[in-house]
């Protein structure tokens, strides 16, 4: 059993992020929002960008969200202890509305500038994790290339209807001049 680092009434300080957005300029369009594909018989069609495709009807924007994670330690008073097994959890900041928070002890430091250092150990992985996530879409040629060909398989399509739709109109017109 262990025994529990801080008291009741002590102050201890948790380190936490404050999430930052900014955007860059798309990796695969340069910012231009279009992408140029050549297929296979050497035609090359200029398609939407796929990399800063926001997704639904929305158009590329030609830059992709970027996160940066600051480092913030906040103070707390400990309000309560739980003890269970190995882990002792800490009732934080209790007040008489019955509002508190809940953290393990591995979460908390006994001065700001623990805090910090222990929430920037974890910070560039936190952040690369993000931002990995938000370029997801870039460097996918295989789905540029999919709607490229999706999109002029479309054209043709629509355009044999279009010409088949044109043809019957004559036809009509033509039996009508009669
Ligand atoms: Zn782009």
């Amino acid at each position: 059993m262990k025994s529990p680092k801080y008291a009741l009434g002590d102050t201890v300080y948790r380190g936490s992020y404050e999430r930052e957005e900014h955007y860059i300029t798309c990796p695969d369009c340069g910012g231009t929002r279009r992408i140029l594909v050549t297929l296979h018989d050497g035609t090359t069609i200029t398609v939407e960008c796929g990399g800063c495709y926001p997704g639904g009807c929305e158009p590329s924007t030609g830059r992709i969200k970027q996160v940066t994670m600051n480092c913030r330690a906040k103070a707390h008073t400990v309000t309560g202890v739980s003890l269970r097994g190995d882990s002792v959890e800490y009732q934080l900041d209790a007040d008489a509305a019955g509002n508190y928070s809940l953290a393990d002890e591995h979460e908390l430091y006994t001065t700001r500038e623990e805090a910090l250092g222990g929430a920037e150990q974890d910070r560039t992985a936190q952040e690369a994790e993000q931002n990995k996530r938000l370029m997801a879409k870039t460097k996918d040629a295989k789905s540029w290339a999919w709607n490229a060909t999706y999109h002029r398989r479309q054209i043709k399509t629509l355009e044999r209807e279009l010409a088949s739709h044109r043809e019957k109109v004559q036809i009509c017109e033509a039996q009508h001049e009669v």
